[in-house]
């Protein structure tokens, strides 16, 4: 029994002992708000603003950055980052307050940019660019109202805030390496592409005249899987120069370009020259000129003297009184016949004239200056009264012309 009464009283003491050691003060606290944000893109930095605890008195606590109490992981302006591999992960933080532990909330991240890219990357010119399988956390409202919301393509296609530039519906061409996706105001990211050309005209005859017919003969395209080279399949070709009539000289430009479309889908674009066919040669006022035609619209083109292009005169021995000799040349561009006047100098007319009276170099000089007055007056009225003869363009110098 002695025993018992021994083991109440050493119990009985452990007890006392036992309620010392805890200490009646131990304060305990809850969390009673978590902070005003709780969602994030990936690389934010956490906001405790809000964060409210109760003590066990039911006393609220604000957290102030100021309060050296707090010990909060992560803390406030910590970088929040989201594990590789994850698009949306919750982030654990731990609250102690007065080295006393409180407890824990969660902030969830989202992935900032994109979480999946659109499947198609690879294009032909003239193709559009197709945003399926693209989507990306989008975040709206504010405080404690914010909202990530997970938008993709095609599902959101008439969501009029998401955009892409080039758009949708602009023929991709070789230029274009990447496709901005821009959600409101907020660009998202881009996404590579690769544009291969659809077309070669390499082998495509592109020097032209008015004359010609647009022929795109060996023009190949990529159509899918399939390469179509015209003529084959050419109902389902069409361009922006006729392939029906000639050609037209834009009097602006030498250089047309040509955009290809196969069965209305823009395939692509090439430059062709078309100028006039100025190879005829016509003559023009009686053969004394001739001129350059188009062939094609049959535009005049550069005018020149026949005269100018004969390489041997022929004397034609016509020379008498009053009449000059004439001589005559064959165009070597048109093969005109041209007419002209031996041009004469007055030392030579005058020699003319002396031998016709016969009258000697040595001979008084008054003589023959009186006749030379009397002859120069009946030579013009001459030719006032009887018209140039001789056709073609007359040279010559002087009155005696
Ligand atoms: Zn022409
Ligand atoms: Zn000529």
């Amino acid at each position: 029994m002695k025993s018992k009464k021994v083991l109440a009283l050493l119990l009985t003491v452990l007890l006392l002992v036992g309620l010392v050691a805890v200490p009646a003060s131990a304060a305990s606290y809850t969390i009673s708000k978590t902070p005003t944000t709780t969602k994030y893109y990936d690389g934010d930095t956490l906001k405790l603003t809000g964060l409210q605890l109760k003590d066990d008195k039911n006393k609220n606590i604000n957290w102030k950055s100021s309060d050296k109490k707090f010990s909060v992981t992560p803390g406030n302006g910590d970088v929040l980052n989201l594990p590789d591999g994850y698009t949306e992960y919750d982030i654990t933080v731990s609250v102690t307050y007065d080295n006393v532990f409180v407890g824990t909330f969660a902030v969830t991240v989202y992935k900032d940019g994109f979480v999946s890219t659109p499947t198609k990357t690879a294009y032909q010119e003239g193709e559009m660019f197709d945003p399926s399988g693209l989507s990306f956390y989008n975040k709206s409202g504010s405080g404690a109202n914010i909202v990530f919301s997970l938008i993709s393509y095609p599902a959101d296609a008439g969501d009029a805030n998401l955009t892409f530039v080039p758009s949708i519906d602009t023929p991709l061409t070789k230029e274009n390496t990447e496709i901005t996706v821009k959600y409101g105001t907020r660009t998202i990211g881009t996404v590579p592409v690769t544009v291969t050309a659809a077309m070669d005209s390499s082998t495509v005859k592109k020097v032209y005249t008015d004359s010609d017919m647009f022929n795109p003969i060996g023009l190949s395209l990529k159509i899918g899987s399939e390469t179509v080279v015209y003529p084959t399949n050419k109902e389902h070709f069409s361009f922006t120069v006729p392939t029906d009539k000639t050609l037209t000289v834009d009097e602006n430009s030498a250089t047309q370009n040509v955009v290809v479309y196969y069965d209305g889908v823009e395939k692509g674009n090439f430059d062709i020259t078309v100028t006039h066919n100025f190879e005829a040669i016509v003559q023009l006022e009686g053969g004394t000129m001739h001129g350059q035609f188009c062939k094609g619209c049959g535009q005049l083109g550069s005018v020149d003297q026949c005269a100018n292009h004969v390489t041997e005169w022929i004397p034609n021995g016509d020379a008498g009184f009053l009449k000059q000799e004439t001589e005559t040349g064959t165009c070597s561009i048109c093969g005109g016949k041209v007419t002209r006047n031996i041009p004469k100098t007055d030392e030579q007319l005058e020699n003319e004239f002396n031998s016709y009276f016969n009258l000697a170099e040595t001979t008084n000089e008054t003589e023959p200056k009186i006749l030379h007055f009397f002859f120069l007056i009946i030579v013009r009225l001459v030719q006032t009264l009887i018209p140039a003869g001789g056709n073609g363009h007359v040279f010559g110098t002087g009155i005696f012309q």
